[in-house]
């Protein structure tokens, strides 16, 4: 089987390698110079676990190609993807399906022979049959069948995913298509994924509707974690026991300081603008976009306090500024909001990040970049956790102490031990816990709506 990937970032790139090493004939396209040129010479140019020796393996043996040369691979296959970007469109927060239709637009007319044209990207309910039409007005000869197939992969755990997913979504109302779409994915049917397929519309909408819902679930636990500072009690015992529950499930329930990524932030937004255009606006998911934003401004002034009420002047060790551990996307993570928030109000900012320096570096200017977290901490007041890499959960936490000028530590992720940094006498405060209730005289008051909107001005 042959397929073209059209769009070689995350999950075209891991979607293509992991098809390749089914055994099946992937050639990429993408029109990123520098990205091919990594590709070309056999580097993945995004930090994910496990990609370079899945490529190389695929690369070696011939099944994976990457060119810019969209003519040949089109022509070629038996199912073109698009997997481009659909961002957040500015001004009016829908999805932006420009890099879609142009994609659509430059693979017309090359198709040959009958070709399965699937979008892997979200794209919001109706897209695959708008593909459709702009592809009959383009070529009403092609023989083409336009189907849906969202991903659901996860930057971090992506090729985990891709290769065990929870199930494979398809929508589709053409039997040639249901017939090359099922053979494709045979490899994970064989070993018990379940390859689903349903209407194009329901494909669509259950990929933004499964996104929001864990926006919301992450919503949730933050203000659940807010109540239990108030009232004393610790989130983590919390979400474990509400976990437990079969019909609530233990994932998702992290509290931190808000949701960002690729995904999320703009998904949740596109969703909202679609439901009011057809009139059935979803207010519980306007909620969760109002109180994610609000989070981020929130957890800045959370360090402000812990600072003593100012950060003016001090200097704030910041571990961590991807959007989550074991990827390098900065795209809408937390820190973007936080560090510049922290800067504006007079702190200096010495950060580390694993993985994510390349593409934080030209979007948080004025940072003085560390290689590790005891070079970050080299003369802070204050040390803030934004993103929980497993290295800053093993701290030696006594030569973090001794680096500091201060010894207040902000975790926003929960991920130090906080009885062995109260231990070493470390000013520790997590998120919903850390608290003892014997320590709390009156309940801590959560910032105003207001508040956090005129700091966001303030900026
Ligand atoms: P990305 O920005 O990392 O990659 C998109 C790639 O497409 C870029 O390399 C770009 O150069 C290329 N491209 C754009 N237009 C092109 C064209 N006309 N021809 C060839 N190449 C072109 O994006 P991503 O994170 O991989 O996301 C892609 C889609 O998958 C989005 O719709 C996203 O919502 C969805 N998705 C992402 C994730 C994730 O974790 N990143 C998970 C599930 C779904």
């Amino acid at each position: 089987m042959k397929i073209c990937m059209i769009g070689a970032g995350y999950v075209g790139l891991v979607s293509a390698a992991c098809f390749s090493d089914f055994g099946w004939t992937v050639t990429c396209v993408d029109k990123d110079p520098d990205r091919l040129a990594d590709l070309k010479a056999g580097r993945s140019p995004i930090y994910e676990p496990g990609l370079d020796d899945l490529m190389e393996r695929n690369i070696k043996a011939g099944r994976l190609l990457f060119t810019e040369k969209l003519g040949p691979a089109v022509a070629d296959a038996d199912v073109v993807f698009l997997a481009v970007g659909t961002p957040m469109r500015r001004g009016d927060g829908y999805a932006d399906l420009s890099y879609v239709f142009t994609a659509v637009e430059e693979a017309a007319p090359y198709l040959q022979d009958f070709t399965v044209v699937t979008t892997k990207s979200t794209v919001p309910v109706g897209t695959s049959r708008e593909i459709e039409r702009r592809l009959k007005a383009k070529r009403p000869d092609a023989d083409v069948a336009v189907c849906s197939n969202p991903e659901f992969l996860r930057e971090g755990s992506a090729i985990q995913d891709f290769t065990h997913p929870d199930r494979v979504l398809v929508g589709t109302d053409d039997e040639r298509a249901r017939e090359v779409m099922g053979r494709l994915y045979k490899p994970l049917a064989l070993r018990g994924s379940s390859v689903m397929f349903v209407e194009r519309e329901s494909a669509e909408l259950a990929k933004y509707a499964a996104n929001a819902f864990l926006a919301l679930k992450i919503s949730f636990i933050n203000e659940i974690a807010d109540l239990c500072e108030s009232v004393g009690a610790d989130v983590q015992e919390v979400a474990s026991a509400i976990g437990k529950d079969r019909r609530i499930g233990d994932k998702f329930l992290h509290p931190g300081p808000g949701y960002g990524g690729s995904c999320f932030p703009k998904d949740v937004s596109a969703l909202i603008r679609t439901a009011r255009e057809f009139k059935a606006p979803i207010s519980i998911i306007e909620q969760v976009e109002r109180v994610n934003h609000e989070r981020k401004l929130a957890m800045a002034i959370r360090i402000e306090e812990a600072a003593g009420g100012s950060v003016r002047g001090k200097t704030i060790a910041v571990l961590g500024l991807t959007f989550k551990p074991n990827t390098d996307d900065m795209r809408d993570a937390p820190s973007l909001v936080i560090v510049p928030m922290l800067q504006e109000r007079g702190a200096t900012i010495r950060a580390c990040d694993p993985q994510g320096r390349r593409q934080a570096e030209p979007l948080l200017p004025g940072i003085t970049w560390c290689e590790n977290a005891n070079e970050a901490a080299e003369g802070a007041d204050i040390l803030v956790v934004v993103t929980e890499w497993n290295e800053y959960r093993a701290l030696n936490l006594e030569a973090i102490k001794a680096r500091m000028t201060g010894n207040t530590i902000v975790d926003l992720r929960n991920a130090i031990d906080a009885e062995t940094a109260r231990s070493l006498g470390f000013n520790y405060s997590g998120i919903g816990r850390g608290n003892a209730a014997a320590e709390i005289s009156e309940p801590r008051p959560r910032p105003l709506s207001a508040d956090l909107h005129s700091a966001q001005a303030a900026k």
